[in-house]
């Protein structure tokens, strides 16, 4: 296990799901760790209480108010940009304020928070964002935008990777495959069309995508930048 004693994380989107477990994990590893939820109150308050984090209320779709946590929350060592949501159906009936909503929070929030974690980051500090093997891979109709905004972060890792390797700061992007939460079910109606898909036929654990955060935050992670970390069961096979 990592130690992160004396080192201070912040996880956009942590009251639930992947972002939770990720929340668990870090603050189990010693660092100080504060986490935004948006809508799910009673689980951050949990949550809090549970892992001895600290919960702030901030909705990704508002910039200033995300742009201030993150601000208030440095100088962050760890920086975890998890909150997503997922918009899928026929492109041609889709609500547009919902694609774009999805946009606000998948791709802009994403960035801006970055951007901002980065200005007080130590040298050597980490930048994670939980991207989706979506972005690698599209097997199925409806998942375009959703998978759009994706492989957005593919290409800001990149950049960014760039931007800030002279102070030795990281910048990477998880993809998860089919991963058991609530967004995703492991005994939803489409989990047997995912599996069709993966060669390992199951829907991963949010622990184990929190466990590749951990090792990325990690010091044996230092030469590992600009890349994307994919934990999908063979779903990008
Ligand atoms: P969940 O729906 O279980 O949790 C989503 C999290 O995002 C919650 O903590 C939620 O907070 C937060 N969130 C949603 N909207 C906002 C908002 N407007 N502002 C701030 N936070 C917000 O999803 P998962 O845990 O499954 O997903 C986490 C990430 O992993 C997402 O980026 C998702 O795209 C990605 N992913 C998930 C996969 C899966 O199969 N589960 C596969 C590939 C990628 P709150 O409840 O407080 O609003």
């Amino acid at each position: 296990m990592a130690d992160f004693l004396g080192k201070k994380a912040f996880v956009i989107g942590g009251s639930r799901g992947i972002g939770a477990a990720i929340v668990r994990r870090l603050a189990s590893e010693g660092a100080s760790v504060r986490f935004t939820w948006a809508g799910s109150r009673i689980k951050a308050e949990d949550l809090a209480r549970e892992s001895g984090a600290e919960a702030v209320q901030a909705d990704a779709t508002d910039r200033s108010a995300i742009l201030a946590a993150t601000r208030d929350a440095g100088p962050i060592d760890i920086f975890v940009f998890n909150a997503g949501i997922c918009i899928a159906g026929d492109p041609l009936t889709l609500d547009p304020d919902d694609v774009d909503r999805m946009i606000d929070i998948n791709i802009r929030a994403a960035w801006h928070c970055s951007v901002e974690a980065a200005r007080s980051m130590p040298d050597g500090g980490r930048i994670i964002l939980i991207g989706s093997a979506n972005a690698n891979r599209v097997p199925f109709k409806g998942l375009a935008a959703y998978s759009m905004t994706k492989s957005a972060l593919q290409s800001m890792v990149r950049g960014l990777a760039r931007d800030f390797g002279e102070r030795h700061i990281t910048v990477n992007v998880i993809q998860p495959g089919p991963t058991d939460t609530d967004m995703n079910p492991a005994d939803g109606p489409e989990a047997g069309l995912m599996h069709s898909v993966m060669a390992i036929k199951e829907h991963g654990s949010a622990d184990d995508v929190a466990a590749y955060v951990s090792f990325l935050a990690g010091q044996s992670a230092r030469g590992i930048t600009g890349a994307m970390q994919t934990i999908d069961g063979g779903w990008s096979a």
